[in-house]
């Protein structure tokens, strides 16, 4: 069984076996829980950013899937990228953000990471409404089936973590 836990916070700072970046599809880096990742986890991330697109991922990696790297100077000791949808009222995108929770998940079971620390993916720049960003992300953690011990949510703003812990309550 897996359990849920809530932390406001930097995931920059979590001291987990994994932190789940919400990237973008280049990989290369970008604003927000990205950019916080790279600047504090060093240019050792980049790199093998870089290297997942010059071979498995010349495309750039699509969305609702999740790759790891290192977690360079972080506490935490990989990074896993997942690509969330942008949120769009003409299409429902919502089965995309949840393959990133399940890809996410399913790269840490590889990686045999106990703990694992999420943001909210697509809830920033990409737009989604939190509460459904929250229920959408609690939901499919609590339906998948993982090894993984933990999964913590780190909320960066009050707003983000006010939406989860309704959910999680
Ligand atoms: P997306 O493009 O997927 O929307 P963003 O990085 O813009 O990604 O935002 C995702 C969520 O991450 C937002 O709720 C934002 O407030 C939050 N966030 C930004 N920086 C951090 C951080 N250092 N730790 C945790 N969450 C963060």
């Amino acid at each position: 069984m897996t359990a849920l836990t809530l932390v406001r916070g930097d995931i920059t700072e979590q001291s987990v076996d994994a932190v789940v970046n919400a990237a973008n599809s280049s990989l290369l880096g970008g604003g927000g829980v990205d950019g916080a990742i790279h600047r504090r986890g060093g240019p050792d991330i980049l790199a093998e950013c870089r290297a997942l697109r010059a071979g498995r991922y010349g495309e750039g990696l699509p969305t609702g899937e999740a790759v790891a790297t290192t977690a360079g100077r972080l506490p935490a000791r990989w990074v896993i990228h997942t690509v969330g949808p942008a949120h769009t009222e003409d299409e429902d995108r919502s089965p995309l953000l949840a393959s990133c929770y399940r890809s996410s998940l399913r790269v840490a079971d590889e990686l045999d990471a106990h703990a694992v620390a999420f943001p909210a993916v697509s809830a920033g720049v990409y737009g989604w409404p939190l509460d459904e960003a929250a229920r959408i992300a609690v939901d499919t953690v609590r339906q998948t089936p993982a090894r993984v011990a933990e999964v913590r949510f780190v909320l960066f703003d009050p707003r983000a973590y006010d939406a989860f812990a309704a959910r999680i309550d």
